[in-house]
């Protein structure tokens, strides 16, 4: 556990445990000088606790790069709830969370994120006040989506030369919070969409509201398309999948797509361009920041439309130094931190 704090340059390393509830929870915070750490809450099924301490620990890193290159005063933070095998009392376990959040006294600020909702941090907030998107400040998610949809049209730009959407084949890997909303910017934008999620009823709604062709969750990679938009979990893009894409570019809402810093390179050998998560998938993170911080929508919206930019920026340094685009992200957001 020490060896993947050091080599994630997490900090600390937070648990809970709470028989009543059934709460197994862990809040791992990378990099606390920046301010205080604000990241998402997952409440999903892990095989065991090492990989749920592996998920918040590596999402926490993400969360740093998220809001340093970002500009956002935030360190990176990230909680992870065990599902439990048995349907617990949701609103006792969200509880129980948000006192574990507050005994970190601010130095972490928890959100929704995979598996949890607004409704499980008005729970939270009934013990704390560092939590984020309630039910009264709103989802992030259709955020997430304006700036993956921002990101998308600059991936576009850089890879096809034109960051018009319209014809072009986007494909989609899950249809949650973010991905759905994205669906439906790209549907305005006139982009055809293939689109795929473990939940079929999701794939229903899509294909009512955006006319989007169904793909089975098995095939969506390797459909031929202009865009993958991972928007389910992460690590998706491995050794096993990386060779079935038939995309021009790999542009998406979900945390750590690429199982490894490695793929990036695979996918720049093979011509695929790809936008870096923590880049493209910051509009959230940026609504929460700077709502907590009492904002206007416009200033919102105005620091959301600049993800496009960022991408752009990072494109062609990718161009020039001839990496891809992960590794020029990463660097750049490993020297703004040392340097912060
Ligand atoms: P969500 O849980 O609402 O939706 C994820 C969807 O993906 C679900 O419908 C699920 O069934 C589907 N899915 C999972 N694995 C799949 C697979 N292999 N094939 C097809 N469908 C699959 O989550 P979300 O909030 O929409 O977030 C999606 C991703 O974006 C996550 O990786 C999350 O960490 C990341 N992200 C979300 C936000 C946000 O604001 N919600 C912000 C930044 C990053």
């Amino acid at each position: 556990m020490f060896a993947l704090l050091h080599g994630s340059r997490a900090e600390t390393l937070h648990l809970a445990c709470d028989p009543s509830t059934g709460l197994r929870a862990v809040i791992a915070i990378h990099h606390a000088r920046m301010g205080p750490a604000l990241g998402g809450c997952r409440y999903l099924t892990y095989v065991d606790e090492e990989s749920a301490i592996e998920d918040a620990i590596q999402l926490a890193r993400n969360m740093s790069y998220k809001a340093v290159l970002a500009g956002l005063p935030l360190s990176g933070g990230k909680a992870v709830i065990m599902r439990p095998v048995h349907q617990p009392d949701r609103a006792a376990l969200f509880e129980a969370f948000g006192r574990f959040v507050e005994t970190l006294q601010g130095r972490y600020i928890t959100a929704v994120d995979s598996g949890t909702c607004s409704a499980d941090m008005d729970r939270v907030a009934l013990h704390t006040r560092h939590v984020t998107s309630t039910s009264e400040e709103g989802d992030p998610s259709p955020h997430t989506a304006l700036g993956v949809f921002a990101g998308i049209r600059a991936t576009a730009m850089a890879r096809l030369g034109s960051d018009n959407l319209e014809g072009l084949r986007v494909g989609i890997q899950g249809l949650g919070h973010v991905g759905y909303a994205l669906a439906g910017h790209l549907h305005a934008a006139g982009a055809e969409l293939l689109v795929s999620d473990l939940d079929n009823r999701k794939v229903q709604r899509a294909m009512q509201a955006f006319n989007a062709h169904p793909v089975a969750c098995e095939t969506l990679l390797g459909t031929p398309c202009d865009i993958l938009a991972p928007c389910g979990l992460g690590k998706v893009l491995n050794c096993a999948t990386l060779m079935q894409l038939r995309c021009a570019a790999v542009a998406g809402a979900a945390n750590n797509p690429l199982s490894s810093l490695e793929m990036a390179d695979q996918l720049e050998r093979r011509g695929i361009l790809y936008a870096p998560d923590y880049i493209i998938n910051c509009g959230g993170l940026i609504k929460v920041a700077l709502q907590h911080r009492g904002d206007s929508a416009a200033t919102i919206a105005a620091h959301i439309s600049r993800i496009g930019l960022r991408l752009t920026e990072v494109y062609a340094h990718s161009q020039a130094h001839k990496r891809s685009p992960a590794r020029i992200a990463q660097a750049l957001a490993e020297h703004l931190l040392n340097v912060g």
